[in-house]
């Protein structure tokens, strides 16, 4: 693979000039939302510019424009992550939104005593509060594959848990905690083998690695515009067709509808039908632009850098003796995001010595609560890597974390 000019990319993105106290930003915190390039603020300032309308009912020509590049940005995920086509690809606000669609549209009408929901340990709040609460609202029993001391699943667990009482397995495809690439096309062959589906949350694979949902097999795949150089307010619900055909929805209103009397209405068609009111235009007009300046670089190349990014910070990190690496050693089942700890220094007071050197990584469980608990922390630290970061930024961060320890000594 040829490897980026990082120095072009990151004239693309203004932000990372910035500079606080004199000192230009060092930013690592990727894994909570990248930075977007000049391409994607264009294209969505020349939408508000010149075509701005509401979409689907209009027959003016500026509705008519609107309507198309809303619709051709589905027509652009779904090539992108190999679905079918736009009636596999349903836009919502986030990742979050689109566990929750499928919680509510599925899981409260088809779960119930009897029925179990598989998670993993490492599962984002997103999912696994949102499967708890389908839980306790339908009596389905909620269980969760264990995640073994290499921060990997332990997949012969796995194959105990899923059986013939299963009715789903949600896994996260990327951990945003301990950076694990999970075999979630191996999890959604034991899932189809005991005729339960598999929702598989992509938030932190879709950004920097080629994801392909027919190759995994997933039967939902879920994603945010906002964590791949693409806007806020838009995220994406894959479903195979047939299954979305079978949904009800659960959000109602007008854009979504067939016909309507006062007595009853019925649903338009897919993906419609799970999109009411307006949608996020400007955004799937970012979220489309994002794709193509992504793969114009190469999605290849962008795993490629943001592994060698993590694995960099990894081995400067693991040579010190007071700091705790959570996850993986990095390797094909590692992403680009290395959480730690310092010593007993809490990640808080770390993270804000850090961001005095105008360092910006994450501080906190990262929505993972339970994982923390059982790693016996509270928190921990997180650096996470993107197309634009260079090996100078990890040594920046190496060296504040040297002069942290120096004050917290
Ligand atoms: N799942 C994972 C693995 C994540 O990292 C995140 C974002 N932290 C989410 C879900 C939720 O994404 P969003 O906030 O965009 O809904």
């Amino acid at each position: 693979l040829e490897s980026l000019d990082v120095e072009a990319i990151r004239e693309e993105f203004p932000i990372l000039q910035r500079e606080f106290d004199g000192q230009q930003v060092v930013y690592l915190d990727n894994a909570a939302t990248t930075q977007t390039p000049d391409s994607v603020v264009d294209a969505m300032s020349d939408y508000y510019r010149e075509y701005n309308a509401n979409v689907h009912r209009g027959i003016h020509h500026l509705s008519q424009e609107a309507s198309l590049a809303y619709e051709q940005a589905h027509d652009r995920v779904a090539d992108f992550i190999g679905a079918d086509g736009r009636e596999e690809v349903v836009f919502t606000k986030n990742t979050t939104e689109s566990e929750n669609l499928v919680a509510y549209s599925w899981g409260l009408n088809e779960l119930g005593p009897g029925d179990t929901i598989v998670l993993t340990e490492m599962e984002h709040h997103a999912s696994l509060v949102t499967w708890q609460q389908i839980g306790e609202r339908t009596g389905a029993d909620v269980e969760y594959i264990r995640v073994d001391e290499t921060g990997r699943l332990d997949m012969d667990h796995a194959r105990e848990l899923i059986d013939d009482d299963t009715a789903i397995v949600s896994a996260v495809h990327v951990s945003n905690t301990l950076g694990t690439v999970n075999p979630v096309g191996e999890l959604t062959d034991l899932a189809h083998e005991c005729d339960a589906f598999s929702f598989i949350d992509g938030a932190q694979a879709v950004p920097n690695r080629p994801v392909d949902v027919t190759e995994i097999g997933a039967d939902f795949y879920a994603f945010s515009g906002h964590k791949m150089a693409g806007p806020t307010g838009i995220g994406v619900l894959y479903g195979k067709q047939e299954l979305l055909e079978a949904m009800e929805p659960y959000l109602y209103g007008g854009g979504m509808i067939r016909k309507v009397t006062f007595e009853e209405s019925t649903w338009g068609d897919l993906p419609w039908k799970f999109e009411p009111g307006t949608p996020p235009i400007a955004e799937a007009v970012g979220l489309h632009t994002a794709i193509d300046w992504l793969e114009e670089i190469g999605m290849d190349r962008i795993q490629a850098h943001e592994e060698e990014m993590a694995r960099y910070a990894y081995d400067q990190l693991e040579a010190e003796d007071d700091v705790e690496i959570y996850g993986p050693e990095p390797g094909p089942d590692r992403g680009g995001l290395v959480s730690f700890n310092l010593a007993d220094v809490h990640a808080h007071d770390l993270t804000s010595i850090l961001n005095d050197y105008a360092v910006a990584v994450r501080a906190g469980d990262h929505c993972t609560q339970p994982l923390h608990d059982k790693l016996g922390v509270p928190a921990s630290t997180r650096a996470s890597f993107y197309v634009y970061n260079t090996r100078e930024e990890v040594e920046q961060l190496v060296a504040a974390l040297e002069d942290a320890r120096e004050l917290f000594a």
